[in-house]
This record gives structure tokens, sequence and C-alpha cells, in this order.
């Protein structure tokens, strides 16, 4: 018999480690994003397909509640209970001094999908000329200004969560032309007592670029004060804001997370 000095090390490294790689392989995996929370086996094909969901170019998914299809504001409210914010040509306008509109339902943690577009002729001066904002829950803002170009506080540029976070860059279009927001909102989540259980937060895509990356909501927006918390519903408007300036809206869409 040959002699083999590294056989006896061999011979235990292969008892110790085919039962660890055995185990690796039986193991179940828990999947956190299983609705049913049932722990599936690596690529088990009894694992239930998602659902199919058509995705036409430049439309909602099938399965988005959409919140304005060109033609109508029937989804919205407004003050007085009409949203009369002009409607034409495939878009909506605010008509300024006619105050906010908001959705008729309500939503918590929700994707979140809307096109808007400063006038060509707007002129842009720090917050004036060029101001709008949509708001989850009727006070969490995701500011919408002109700001390119147009400079004012960064937290209040377009793209920044306003008096909270600045975007993480400027990914705004110039006016005349036609910027896109993907936000993914998670509503913030209260104890009983009404204190604050987890704070709410947006991660949103500018014209397909990040500029909130999962940011911690502070609180309700407020101008030139510390934002705070109180208790609300768990599904609320979404709100568009009159500040006075005519922007332009267009395809506006929602799909409720769980
Ligand atoms: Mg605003």
């Amino acid at each position: 018999m040959r002699s083999c000095p590294l056989c006896p090390v061999l011979s235990v490294a292969a008892l110790v480690a085919v039962p660890v790689v055995l185990l690796v392989a039986a193991a179940p995996v828990q999947d956190a994003k299983s609705t049913d929370k049932k722990e599936w086996a690596v690529h088990d094909p009894a694992r239930p397909q998602p659902p199919m969901v058509a995705t036409p170019a430049s439309k909602a998914p099938s399965d988005a509640i959409v919140l304005f299809d060109g033609t109508s504001l029937d989804k919205w409210t407004g003050n007085g209970g009409t949203a009369d914010w002009f409607v034409k040509d495939g878009y909506f306008e605010v008509k300024p001094g006619s105050g906010n509109i908001r959705t008729k339902d309500g939503f918590g943690s929700c994707q979140f999908h809307i096109e808007w577009m400063i006038p060509a002729e707007r002129e842009c001066k720090g917050q004036q000329g060029c101001n709008s904002g949509l708001f989850f829950m009727d006070r969490y803002e995701l500011q919408i200004l002109g700001s390119n170009p147009n400079q004012t506080y960064v937290d209040g540029m377009a793209g920044s969560m306003y008096g909270q976070h600045p975007p993480l860059v400027n990914a705004c279009r110039p006016n005349g032309e036609w910027n896109t927001y993907d936000v993914i909102f998670h509503a913030p989540v209260f104890k009983a007592d009404g204190s604050l259980e987890k704070a709410g937060s947006m991660t949103v895509f500018f014209n397909g670029v990040l500029v909130q990356d999962n940011s911690a909501i502070l609180g309700a927006t407020a101008h030139m004060a510390k934002a705070r918390y109180s208790a609300h519903e768990p599904a609320l408007p979404i709100g568009l804001q009159d500040h006075g300036d005519p922007i332009r809206f267009r395809n506006v869409w929602v799909r409720p997370l769980k």
C-alpha cells in the first residue's frame, strides 16, 4: 500500500463537509416576501406563481388603480366637493386659487406614479412661479417644483421631501418637458396609544433616477417648522397642491401595497 500522508486529514474533512453540504441543501429557506409565511425549499416547484400583470408601454399596469386616465377628475375631490382643475388634451392643470385636490379614496402604503410639467413659459423664482406638491396621506409632501434651472433651499427643490430631505441629485427636466415620479411610499404605523411605532418612508425615482433612498419621514410636512407625527387613520387621500401656479399632470396611478 502506498503511503498517503494527507489521507487521514482529507478523510476527516470529507466526513465533516458532506453532512454540512447536505444540511445546507436540505434546509428550507424562510422567504420574508412569501405572503403565506410558508417555508419553501430553494427552487421549490410547488411555490405559487405570482399574479400576471400586463405592462403596456406608457400606460398604467393592469393591476393599478388609475387616478387620471386623461379625460376626467372623477376620482378626485376639491374644495366644495368637485375637483374643478382644468382638464384638457390628456392632462389636468392646477386652477390657481381653487385649492388643493385629493383622491376620493384613501391609501396607505403604495406604489405611486405621476407625470408633471411646468409650462414652458413659466418663470421660476425659488418657491414662486412653479410650485405644487404631492401629499401622501394628505400630509407627507414630495415637492413638485420647477428646478431646472431654479435654485432654492435644497429641502424644498424638486424631488425633496419638503423640509426634510433634499434629493440625492437634481434630475429635473427643463420647463415644458414632462417629468416622472415613481414612488414607493410606506405609511407610518402608530401604537394604540397614538405614539409612533414605525416611521413612514419614501423611495423616489425622478425621471428614472433614484433621488430618495428609503428616506424616513420625520413627521407631517411643515413650513419653517420641525415636522412632527400625530396618529392618523391607516388610509387617507393622496393630495395635489394648488400653490397658485398652473402645473400640469397626467398618467396618474397607484398600486396599494400590503
Ligand atoms: Mg409644494
